[in-house]
């Protein structure tokens, strides 16, 4: 039988009427004579408030534990999802991650799938089992712990067995009808993609799109997953939503193809940093042995052997971040003080074409001065520009860059 994965995210899972919707959907593949993986989320904010809950209980949080609280939402749609579909008298049984068993690296938190066997599965296929549900965003350590991971992760939990099971096909259900040229609750001029080429939607989601999470584009990419996203609120026909696919795959395209944004970004700034070989380092050494996630980075020109080192960061790790400055503060680095600025966001534009074509960054910093906003740190690469401004421009910005490079009109 050819094998389908259909992921249907937090919302699309939210309660027991739409778990029943979502249960058609899969019975109709089921009917087409797919065996299908159904790949669930937690319901929607349930993730938020177990994560809320690991916060209150301990801030410097053991992450072994945090993964053992919040992988625990995934376990209910699971199941949930196996019951209705029986109710529908479709054959289907729950997995959670453990049970696959999924495997991944001891990176709490932020895990990584090293294995799938697909033996358990394909055995229960051959049973007459239809449909498999397995929970997303979770997995199993080696030394037998559980894992997620990282926000978002089902999505790469799907995409992962698609690749596993051969499937002919992933689906990702959401709650808008495909990939935007900026997310559409912010800018009303967006407009849904047919297709989008895999290092745009890469770079996309990296840069805050969190419409897919990076990781599981970077594996429909090497692993040639048919990746498609779509809207579980409609009724969807073969050709509906947006297909991530190889950039030869798409006939025309606009130079910048989406703008991306972070909303909850942090600025740091060690002041008066002594300026010699191996600073850098040890400051971005200790940031990553903190499990701080630093983005971009400036450093000023030096004066009398002192320099400022700015760089950005996640808003949800700065109390590490400090923690980590602090215990080198002392040492080689002997800063003077650290500033933060609490209220940024990174903002970004992302498009094959810039390859090729020039002047892209010239005009996104005269649309910004236009729009009198102040650029804090900018970084580049081939295919992207980012810029850090103030939060409270945030909308603006986006809305602006969309307009000046007209991304609501198809090239
Ligand atoms: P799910 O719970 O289904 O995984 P997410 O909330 O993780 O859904 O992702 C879907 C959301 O991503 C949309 O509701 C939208 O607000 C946001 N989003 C951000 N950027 C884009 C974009 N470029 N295209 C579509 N959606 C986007
Ligand atoms: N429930 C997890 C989260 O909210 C994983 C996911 O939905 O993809 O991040
Ligand atoms: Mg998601």
């Amino acid at each position: 039988m050819p094998t389908l994965v259909m992921k249907f995210g937090g919302t699309s899972v939210a309660n027991l009427d739409r778990i029943r919707r979502a249960a058609k959907r899969v019975g109709v593949e089921v009917a087409k004579g797919y065996d299908v993986i159904v790949i669930v989320s937690a319901m929607s904010g349930k993730t938020n408030e177990l994560v809320g809950w690991v916060n209150e209980t301990s801030p410097l949080y053991d992450a072994r534990e945090y993964d053992a609280i919040v992988s625990s939402g995934e376990n209910v749609t699971a199941g949930l999802m196996a019951l209705t579909l029986q109710e529908m008298d479709v054959p289907a049984r729950s997995w959670q991650g453990w049970q696959v068993p999924l495997m991944t690296n001891s990176a709490h938190s932020q895990a990584r799938i090293e294995e799938i066997p697909t033996d358990n599965i394909n055995a229960k296929f051959g049973e007459g089992m239809k449909v498999a549900v397995v929970a997303g965003f979770q997995g199993i350590s080696p030394e037998g712990r559980i894992t997620t991971l990282g926000r978002g992760g089902s999505d790469t939990t799907a995409v992962a067995f698609a690749a596993a099971f051969d499937a002919e096909r992933c689906d990702i259900y959401t709650d808008v009808d495909g990939v935007y040229t900026t997310d559409p609750r912010i800018c009303q001029k967006a407009r849904k993609l047919d297709r989008i080429a895999f290092e745009e939607m890469l770079e996309l989601a990296s840069l805050g799109a969190k419409v897919l999470q990076t990781r599981s584009v970077e594996l429909a990419m090497r692993y040639k997953v048919k990746l498609r996203v779509l809207s579980s609120f409609e009724e969807q026909s073969d050709e509906a939503g947006t297909l991530v696919c190889d950039e030869d795959e798409i006939m025309e395209s606009n130079v910048v193809a989406g703008v991306a944004f972070s909303r909850d970004e942090v600025q740091m700034t060690l002041r008066s940093v002594a300026d010699r070989p191996g600073i850098a380092a040890i400051i971005f050494g200790t940031l990553s042995d903190a499990g701080v996630n630093v983005d971009m980075i400036v450093q000023d020109i030096s004066e009398d052997g002192r320099t400022n080192m700015t760089f950005s960061l996640p808003s949800e790790q700065v109390s590490r971040a400090e923690k980590a400055m602090d215990a080198i503060k002392g040492e080689e680095i002997n800063y003077e003080n650290v500033v933060t600025d609490l209220d940024v966001a990174k903002i970004s534009v992302v498009g094959i074409g810039m390859r090729s074509q020039s002047g892209v960054a010239a005009k996104m910093f005269k649309v910004l001065s236009d729009e009198g906003i102040n650029i804090k740190v900018i970084t580049t690469s081939e295919i992207k520009i980012s810029v850090l401004v103030d939060r409270k421009y945030l909308e603006l910005a986006v809305q602006a860059l969309h307009d000046a490079f007209e991304l609501e009109k198809a090239a």
